[in-house]
């Protein structure tokens, strides 16, 4: 897993029919700046995966309203798009067998990111960049499968930081990011970040991570 470029140069790519004729649930596919975590104000091409393993209370996300979409539409669809960079997220992208996906962007040299819950193990070699975000502030018992990868990131509601003890040597970069609800009020939302940043100003390696793309109003 590594930020190298994925430019790449070459004949052109020969596809599968079985990869390209693959199904997978989509809610949408957007293109936008990433707005929080480390890659934040990068753009890349968004493929949201409809159905989640989990029921997260501040969940924004309508996982269950999806339309089945094939391989070769989404490459399509992405390729509409300048970005090089793709973001599986969901739902829970990790519910999808990607190894498709994987070839067909990997042999038009796209970088391949994902943001999951961590519940599902990740197959070595899949991505180039593993952003695993656990719930165990909510989900204390659900076991995390997952445990290395390129960015660990939380959402911040006053838990133990020590929920997370034995996963931080897995992980390169370690973000907190204070829950943030729509439908809250300013003070709220306010109160949470006062919240996430006087915890991350004590508690080194964490970071402060910023929905930044919800301040800007945009997916
Ligand atoms: S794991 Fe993510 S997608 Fe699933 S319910 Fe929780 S916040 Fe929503």
């Amino acid at each position: 897993m590594n930020e190298e470029s994925c430019e790449i140069s070459g004949p052109e790519p020969v596809d599968s029919a079985t990869d390209l004729g693959a199904v997978y649930n989509i809610v949408e596919i957007f293109h936008s700046v990433q707005g929080e975590g480390f890659h934040a104000g990068i753009p890349h091409v968004f493929i949201r995966f409809g159905k989640c393993n989990l029921q997260c209370e501040w969940c924004d996300t309508d996982f269950e309203k999806f339309d089945e979409m094939a391989a070769v539409d989404i490459l399509g669809e992405v390729m509409k798009y300048p970005s090089k960079r793709i973001i599986f997220t969901g739902g829970e992208p990790m519910l999808n067998d990607l190894w498709p996906l994987h070839r067909l962007f990997k042999s038009r040299g796209y970088q391949l990111s994902c943001e999951s819950n961590g519940t599902i193990e990740i197959p070595e070699g899949l991505l180039d960049w593993v952003c695993i975000s656990p719930k165990d502030q909510m989900y204390p018992q659900v076991k995390i499968r997952q445990r290395s990868g390129d960015e660990l990131k939380c959402v911040y509601v006053g838990q133990e930081l020590s929920l997370y003890a034995d996963l931080m040597d897995g992980f390169t970069h370690h973000f907190l990011q204070p829950c943030y609800m729509d439908a809250e009020s300013v003070e709220w939302n306010g109160n949470n970040f006062a919240l996430t940043e006087a915890i991350v100003k004590t508690s080194p390696p964490w970071r402060l991570s910023l929905q930044t793309h919800k301040w800007m109003g945009v997916d």
